[in-house]
């Protein structure tokens, strides 16, 4: 599909040009915000879409219909209803992939044929794997004797219910599956949604939200607030009314909204920053690692929270690998996500731009040997050329924080030394993926075993589906997404004891 389509559809035009609003208790409702969201295409620098952003009564009013809702109808629904509803949801997803894909790049730049393939084969998925949850949440009878030492009958049980009211904050780089990735297991667990898409990105958001609708979900069970993260984001943080924050964005943001969730201690689970590492034995299979190496760092232009940014070779092979690499990187073709063969398109914005080619200089500076790209493509966009250094010491920037843009660090290591190895494969402050590249079965659950990371791949780099747990340690974040754990977290348990009387 992604072939016969270089351009906007007049049908994702008009959708654009409308008027765009909040969606509040079931209805679209004018924002009462006087700041404006500006959307623009990283791509042409284009303005595509202005809207006014929520104001804090919208909030307040949005709050409140996800809490009615919450003790209404939706409470009484059955299970399985809820699971058609997010089924029917899935299929309205499927049949409008061309538009909400289009969307994605425009919005974000991501290449179109990736925006496709997410649409079509993650999304969905993800929202029928949690439909199918729907009807097998169950708790426990539990063998319990709650008074000792009395002659009575006891019956004790749990229930798993919903979390309550969840307030959703999301981030732009990944519009599509970042919002079905909060909404599938809240509304699946029972919850009500509070949902405020990153101010970049709010078109497919709002596409979205007409698919809720078209879903028939009742009033107030799914809301859509556009607004800033200085406001709406930390109003949601703070509100009394909602129980439990989702958040997917920075580390550093992630600290704010718990400490601005702790004033009424409300459930908070957090997805951060990462900055993986690629692990590459000599002994790997260098035709598959050294392309996936190259992918796993610049897909989505390295704006992703998985991208494998740190690079470890085994010294022996080190001076081969680089040469495949670079290879590799010249297969990622920058540009605009609606021209045909782009891999990486442009980054999210001017601010972003200016961030990362500050870490090229840097490094550059810094010593390090820079082997590909680096190199700012004199054309309108937010673009840069997908960079490798080589020669990275753990002690410089680049080896530490998280770029957020398509630069890989590349550092050597020595067979002998395993623990050397995991010393600087661990020793930044985030541990969200990774991966172990070898043909030696032992030396790969080992190593596997020990970074210390949500999750790591064997011989594969971020393999995410809707049935594998999701999330990071350390300040990569708090809980698990995807999977059963991401059911969990929009359920609370109740322990229920009754006292039958005398034996
Ligand atoms: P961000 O600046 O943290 O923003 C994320 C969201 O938080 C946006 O909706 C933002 O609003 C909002 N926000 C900003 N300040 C806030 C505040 N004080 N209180 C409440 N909400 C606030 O992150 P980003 O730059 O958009 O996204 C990139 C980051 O996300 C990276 O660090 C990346 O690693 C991380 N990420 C993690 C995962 C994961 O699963 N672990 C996945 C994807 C991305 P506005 O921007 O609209 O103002
Ligand atoms: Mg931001």
């Amino acid at each position: 599909m992604s072939d016969t389509i270089t351009a906007p559809t007049a049908e994702t035009l008009a959708f654009m040009a409308k008027d765009h609003k909040l969606f509040i208790d079931g209805h679209w409702r004018v924002p009462g915000s006087n700041r404006l969201i500006e959307v623009e295409n990283p791509s042409t620098e284009r303005l595509i879409a202005t809207m006014h952003a929520a104001s804090m009564k919208d909030l307040d009013d949005a709050v409140a219909a996800a809490r009615t809702a919450l003790d209404g109808p939706w409470r009484r629904l059955p299970p399985a209803e809820r699971g058609k509803m997010l089924m029917k949801l899935a299929d309205l997803m499927e049949a409008d992939t061309s538009m909400l894909a289009q969307l994605s790049t425009l919005e974000n730049g991501m290449p179109l044929w990736l925006s496709l393939d997410k649409m079509a084969l993650l999304c969905p998925d993800i929202i029928r794997y949690y439909a199918g949850w729907t009807t097998k949440v169950t708790g426990d009878v539990l063998p319990a004797v709650p008074v000792a030492g009395e002659d009575r009958e006891w019956l004790v049980y749990t229930l798993r219910q919903p979390v309550g009211v969840v307030g959703c904050i999301i981030p732009w780089n990944a519009p599509a599956s970042m919002i079905t990735l909060k909404a599938a297991p809240a509304l699946a667990a029972g919850c009500t949604v509070v949902m405020k898409p990153a101010e970049l990105t709010p078109l497919l958001a709002i596409r979205f939200t007409e698919l809720v609708e078209a879903a028939g979900f009742p009033p107030g069970v799914f809301n859509l607030v556009q607004g800033y993260g200085d406001d709406i984001g930390d109003g949601i943080a703070r509100h009394p009314g909602i129980d439990k924050v989702a958040f997917t964005g920075s580390t550093a943001v992630g600290k704010a909204i718990v400490r601005a969730a702790a004033d009424d201690l409300k459930r908070v689970s957090l997805e951060l920053g990462g900055k993986s590492p690629f692990i590459v034995c000599a002994d790997a299979d260098l035709d598959q690692a050294a392309p996936a190496a190259a992918a796993a760092c610049f897909f989505l232009t390295g704006q992703n929270c998985m991208a494998g940014t740190r690079l470890f070779v085994e010294d022996s092979i080190a001076d081969e690998f680089n040469e495949r690499l670079t290879v590799a990187a010249k297969m990622f073709t920058v540009g605009d996500g609606f021209e045909a063969g782009v891999m990486v398109g442009p980054l999210i914005s001017a601010k972003q731009l200016a961030r990362v080619k500050g870490f090229i200089d840097e490094t550059d500076a810094a010593g390090a040997r820079r082997i590909f790209g680096g190199n700012v493509p004199d054309r309108i966009g937010h673009f840069v050329e997908p960079t490798i250094f080589d020669c990275v010491t753990p002690d410089m920037r680049v080896a530490r924080e998280e770029v957020f843009g398509p630069v890989l660090a590349v550092q050597r290591f020595h067979k002998s030394d395993e623990t050397e190895l995991l010393e600087r494969v661990n020793g930044t402050v985030y541990g969200l993926s990774g991966s172990v590249w070898t043909r030696d079965l032992s030396r790969a659950l080992r190593l596997a075993a020990r970074v210390d990371s949500g999750q790591v791949g064997v011989n594969a780099h971020a393999a995410v589906s809707a049935e594998t747990p999701f999330g990071g340690n350390k300040q990569s974040g708090w809980g698990r997404e995807f999977g059963k754990e991401g059911l969990d977290a929009y359920l609370k348990t109740k322990a229920v004891s009754v006292n039958l009387g005398p034996h």
